[in-house]
């Protein structure tokens, strides 16, 4: 690796202890960067990668709030304004027991050179909470949405800083969110959150974007082999948001997706999993995989614990959380006859994996890439707020699908350009990273 990449990587680590998904995030998007430097010796110079791996500002904060029993509860919440060479920082907020300073930090960073693949105006940031929605009331859900809402309004604004969802964060939390910003500020200011509801302000297919997105992507990786999903055996990881609309998605165009998961089992449904079941029993009741497993019957069965990756597929979609197919895995995929994998969630695959992945010839869609969708339709969604218009589905999935398109062609151009032909991950980070740091030099040392 280049020297300077070798030093800023180091200091990283050094100034960032403990934080190991923040550290990994970093060192893949650096292992692309070498290339990068010697055709662009004024990132060197003006210290890019020194500012763009330290976060604008960073907050963190104590939320309060009471449980039905009337019992004081205590969680933490963050906000890592990333990035802003390119526009307001944008990145969802995830409520989820493991959130801690280097999760939020690895997807915020993450975030950055997404937001820049999509081609829209927006920066790079993420925040979250270490509270668990699973379990609570909704009286309860909304007492700590407002509580967390209390103290991130004066961070936050439709020029500043745009949150959505992400793992544990949906309509009904953004709903709360923007209720109580609302009552704060005495604005109706809808671009300030994405993900709302689409009868208050909310874009058509945003709930469905990163799902559609992460499909749309591996069928445009399959098309460069003459390739497509139709009669692909798929499966899907997860069964939240991504995972189901990748689901619904992929069986339009043709394929048998044949199992899914939480993060106690996973079910193996070889007559194709039922969508409107899944939704069901995951969106109405918020129940699990064994619900599901119940009602389905004896096409379907439940394996708890063990790994989904071994009812071996030839497309793969992680769709859960990160790290969560490693060597084994891969090795158990590219044995099945996996053709392609694509990230829905961030960083699911561990680095060992994607060098089995690319050693094999798999097609392999990073999640900066692949699952772009989402936040790209947040942009849309801003984009229709600020002129206080509502597009039609039609009209708004066509803008997803060329979006989609042209992270794709534009990732697959980069990585030939800058002589890794096929590497999805190198043009990724590339083409992110160079959006990113042109911006950064244009504007100065800031
Ligand atoms: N949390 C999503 C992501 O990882 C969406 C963010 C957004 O819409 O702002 O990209």
């Amino acid at each position: 690796m280049d020297p300077t990449l070798i030093s800023v990587r180091d200091e990283v680590f050094r100034r960032n202890p403990g934080e190991t998904e923040f550290h990994q995030a970093v060192v893949e998007v650096f292992d692309s960067l070498e290339p990068v430097l010697r055709k662009h010796p004024e990132f060197r110079d003006a210290a890019i990668l020194e500012r763009i791996c330290e976060p604008e500002r960073q907050i963190i904060f104590r939320v309060p709030w009471v449980d039905d029993k009337g019992q004081v509860q205590i969680n933490r919440g963050f906000r890592v304004e990333f990035n802003s060479a390119l526009g307001p920082f944008k990145g969802g907020l995830r409520f989820h027991p493991s959130v801690y300073l280097g999760i939020v930090k690895f997807l915020g960073f993450e975030q950055i050179f997404k937001n820049a693949l999509t081609g829209m105006p927006i920066g790079g940031g993420k925040g979250g909470s270490d509270f668990d929605p699973r379990g609570k009331t909704d009286a309860e859900v909304m007492r700590f949405c407002q509580s967390f809402m209390t103290e991130l309004y004066r961070h936050i604004g439709e020029y500043t800083d745009v949150p959505a969802g992400d793992i544990g964060v949906g309509g009904r939390e953004i709903g709360y969110l923007f209720g109580q910003y609302k009552r704060i500020t005495n604005r109706y200011e809808s671009g300030v959150l994405t993900g709302k509801g689409t009868s208050w302000g909310g874009s058509l297919v945003r709930p469905e974007a990163t799902g559609f997105g992460v499909v749309l992507f591996v069928e445009e990786m399959l098309k460069t082999r003459s390739l497509s999903l139709d009669g692909q055996r798929v499966i899907v990881s997860g069964s939240g948001n991504v995972a189901i609309n990748a689901i619904a998605k992929a069986q339009s165009l043709g394929a048998n997706v044949i199992a899914c998961s939480d993060s106690q089992g996973y079910v193996v449904d070889e007559s194709g999993i039922d969508v409107p079941l899944l939704r069901e029993v995951k969106e109405v009741e918020r129940g699990r995989m064994t619900d599901y497993a119940k009602r389905r019957g004896s096409s379907a069965t439940y394996v708890p614990g063990g790994s989904i990756w071994d009812a071996g597929a030839t497309v793969a979609l992680p769709c859960a959380t990160q790290n969560e197919l490693n060597a084994d895995d891969a090795r158990t995929l590219v044995k099945s006859g996996v053709l392609a994998v694509a990230e829905g969630a961030n960083m699911p695959c561990t680095p060992e994996a994607i060098e089995i992945f690319q050693e094999a010839g798999v097609l392999f869609g990073p999640g900066k890439a692949a699952n772009a969708g989402g936040v790209a339709t947040s942009a849309l969604e801003m984009q229709q707020n600020a002129s206080r218009d509502s597009w039609s589905f039609e009209h708004t999935e066509r803008r997803l699908t060329e979006i989609m398109v042209n992270i794709h062609d534009n990732c697959a151009q980069t990585a030939e350009k800058y002589g890794s032909p096929g590497n999805y991950v190198v043009g990724a980070n590339i083409n992110g990273f160079v959006r990113v740091a042109d911006a950064m030099l244009a504007q100065g040392v800031i």
